[in-house]
């Protein structure tokens, strides 16, 4: 959050001579309790100040980028995903291009006949197919250009954005499937895909923070 001048000096106050009253934090800046009203609640309701009655005000300790750090820690992965975008491993890769464009996205989750994650196809792995020279994508099977289990980065709905972020930045992929473990029917554990996170879905919650006030 960005603060005023006067809000800064107030912090400064605070934090050097904290707890400290309103009517004395109003003296020391040569103005009036009432004018420093809004102030004092905007910084309290911030996080930067803490209130206790008939002691005063004193600084929380938190900066305001600690504050944006807690905030994006609490914020879960199962509140900002999309739909996934899944193809079955049988299919082609013309079928993967086809979904690609039809569901304009561009991570693709290939999953078995039980539903569950085999692999990741991105734009790239359909690209690289046409550096060897024409091909016949209907006869190529997804399974050859994609990125498979176990090598695949996943997150779960109750993760933070935050972890979630961090995973697409360490491992510079676009998106992770958000998966759920269940029993497969040979009593194996494998992964549900219950969601995606994409760059789009951060990109889109920095762009909502920094509407919120
Ligand atoms: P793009 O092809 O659009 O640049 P990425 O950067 O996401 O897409 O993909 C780069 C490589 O990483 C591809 O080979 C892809 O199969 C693989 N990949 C994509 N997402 C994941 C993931 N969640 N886990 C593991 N590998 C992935």
């Amino acid at each position: 959050m960005e603060l005023t001048k006067r809000q800064e000096a107030i912090l400064e106050i605070v934090r050097s001579n904290g707890p400290i009253t309103s009517e004395q934090i109003a003296d020391r800046l040569s103005l009036t309790r009432a004018t420093l009203r809004p102030d004092l609640a905007i910084l309290t309701m911030a996080g930067l100040l803490e209130a206790r009655p008939r002691v005063g005000y004193f600084f929380s300790g938190k900066s305001p980028n600690r504050i944006v750090a807690q905030k994006l820690r609490r914020i879960e992965v199962g509140t900002v995903m999309s739909r996934p975008v899944v193809v079955q491993d049988d299919s082609s890769t013309h079928d993967a291009i086809v979904a690609m464009f039809l569901e304009d996205c561009g991570t693709l989750f290939v999953v078995d006949e039980q539903g569950l994650l085999q692999g990741v196809v991105s734009r790239k792995d359909l690209l690289k197919l046409n550096m060897g020279g024409p091909q016949d994508l209907q006869k190529l099977p997804v399974g050859i250009v994609m990125t498979r289990m176990p090598n695949i980065v996943t997150v779960e709905a109750g993760d933070s954005v935050w972890t979630a972020a961090k995973k697409l930045v360490v491992h510079e992929v676009d998106a992770v499937p958000v998966t759920r473990r269940v029993a497969r029917s040979d009593g194996k554990d494998g992964l549900e895909v219950v969601g995606r996170l994409s760059k789009t879905n951060i990109t889109r919650l920095f762009v909502e923070l920094g509407e919120s006030t």
